[in-house]
């Protein structure tokens, strides 16, 4: 009846793969999920307190558009000790509603209609359909597991053509886990330098990163001017429910996109924001502990999953895994039904991240080890009573 009422352009978007698996395997009972992409911790106690804190005080009211100035010297002084990136508190940040709204605000603020922006997949589900909301034409650039799911200059380069204004990428990637090296980040920034490109750098896992220390795009050598940085502290924090993030970049950039986030927002959430100060200040001895307790989980669920029989790239950082599944010779999303229907296991199907992820799956390793082992031992037996029908 109120179809009448519907954009076209909204009427073909498709609803997140992820939340239809999520929302089905909350109406079951007994099901393991290593569906969704969020810590099982719950955010530092001290981060809580400075939030409630904040209330108590009487801290309700809007904030500044960009955020806290104390906060985002907070974000300034994290990402210079860590990643030796300086940005200027004053004008190179926006506080956001969430990486998310990071990425949207860029894609809003630099495309017009038409313009292409280089994607690599498998990759986070909202890049595709935020470019297509801010009027650009995403192009994509696969990635594969015999490469470790790494983008390469190459591809990049291949992707290239008049119309490409930026690309987009992710390290630690969503859903493959892959990290691109500092000598990876070289080859690639070359690329964008000699064909004149803007990055947004989606760095949200940056402090879920388990073997290397971390290298952000923005710290090479000529690209702070052309990078967008983006992060939060959904994942690191364990606060996805705070909706926080931020974007950093050159002021100009940064100052077409507060006009946007002025308009539409305003500022992210007051109460959020003092807790955020609180993490970057005090909260990293937590982050590290969570991390230890990722890693060890990453490297049994590697363990119990090639033991299997499954392929299993060892992701450098965040919290998924990314097995293959094409020796079953189900597609993804069949497997990732008929496992949820016959074991309630719920992991998502890798085709939901774009073409090149069809014959894996992902499993996030954010659950206890007690569920893991639990969610191991099901798809084991999953994986025998297949073998059985054969
Ligand atoms: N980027 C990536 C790669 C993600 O995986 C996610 C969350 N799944 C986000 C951005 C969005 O995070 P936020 O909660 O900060 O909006």
């Amino acid at each position: 009846m109120s179809e009448r009422f519907i954009a076209e352009h909204i009427k073909t978007l498709k609803p997140s793969g992820i939340r239809r698996f999520f929302d089905l395997a909350q109406s079951m009972e007994g099901v393991i999920s290593l569906g969704v992409g969020e810590p099982d911790f719950t955010t530092p106690w001290s981060v809580i307190e400075a939030s409630y804190h904040s209330l108590e005080r009487g801290f309700t009211a809007y904030t500044p558009n960009a955020g806290l100035l104390t906060l985002r010297q907070s974000i300034s002084r994290f990402l210079d000790t860590r990643f030796q990136v300086r940005y200027q508190p004053e004008d190179e940040v926006i506080v956001t509603v969430g990486a998310s709204q990071s990425i949207d605000l860029a894609f809003r603020a630099i495309l017009n209609p038409g313009d292409e922006v280089i994607v690599m997949e498998p990759s986070f589900v909202s890049y595709i359909p935020t470019i297509t909301l801010a009027g650009g034409v995403p192009v994509i650039v696969d990635t594969y597991e015999k490469d470790a799911f790494k983008l390469s200059k190459e591809a990049v380069e291949a992707a290239i053509t008049e119309k490409t204004k930026a690309i987009l990428i992710c390290s630690p990637n969503n859903p493959t886990g892959a990290v691109l090296s500092r000598e990876d980040l070289i080859g690639i920034s070359d690329v964008i330098k000699g064909h004149d490109l803007l990055v947004i750098s989606d760095e949200i896992y940056a402090d879920l990163l388990y073997d290397d220390t971390y290298t952000s795009m923005a710290s090479m050598e000529g690209m702070k001017e052309r990078t967008l940085l983006v992060s939060g502290f959904s994942k690191a924090f364990a606060m996805t429910g705070w909706r926080l993030g931020y974007v950093c970049g050159p002021k100009d950039l940064i100052a077409q996109m507060l006009k946007i986030h002025q308009y539409t927002i305003m500022s992210a959430p007051t109460m959020a924001q003092y807790g955020a100060i609180e993490a970057l200040e005090n909260g990293l001895s937590e982050v590290e502990m969570m991390k230890e307790s990722y890693k060890q989980r990453r490297n049994y669920v590697v363990k119990a999953l090639t033991r299997m029989g499954l392929s299993c790239h060892v992701p450098g950082g965040a919290f998924y895994v990314f097995p293959s599944i094409k020796s079953t010779g189900l597609s993804s999303s069949d497997f990732a039904e008929q496992l949820l229907m016959e074991e309630k296991v719920a992991v998502v199907p890798g085709s939901v991240f774009g073409d090149s992820g069809e014959g894996y799956i992902r499993c996030s390793y954010a659950a206890s080890m007690k569920q893991l082992t639990e969610a191991m031992d099901r798809i084991s037996r999953f994986l025998d009573k297949l073998k059985a029908k054969e």
